[in-house]
């Protein structure tokens, strides 16, 4: 028999963008940040930083989001793969 809990609950952490519906004019010239998924609000889901609701129209893996637009407030910047991080395998050679 199983004894795994078999939820969702602690899914992987995805990365999106804010919703931008939320305004009744998106600023479309200023650069889209790219924000690390979190904790879920009664308005959605809050970005990490807790600055913002996601849109999971769009979302990308955290490797995927294009480091330029990735979110660098407290709370996301810890959530990113670290993009310098040596190719772990613990091969000494
Ligand atoms: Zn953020």
């Amino acid at each position: 028999m199983t004894t795994t809990p078999d939820t969702t609950a602690d899914e992987e952490p995805w990365a999106a963008m804010r919703d931008a519906s939320w305004y009744a004019r998106p600023n479309v010239h200023t650069a889209k940040v790219i924000h690390v998924s979190g904790r879920p609000a009664r308005e959605g889901i809050l970005s990490r930083c807790g600055r913002s609701v996601l849109n999971r129209d769009l979302t990308w893996t955290l490797e995927d989001a294009p480091e330029h637009a990735r979110c660098r407030s407290n709370g996301c910047r810890q959530a990113w793969p670290a993009a310098t991080a040596p190719a772990g395998g613990g091969d000494p050679r």
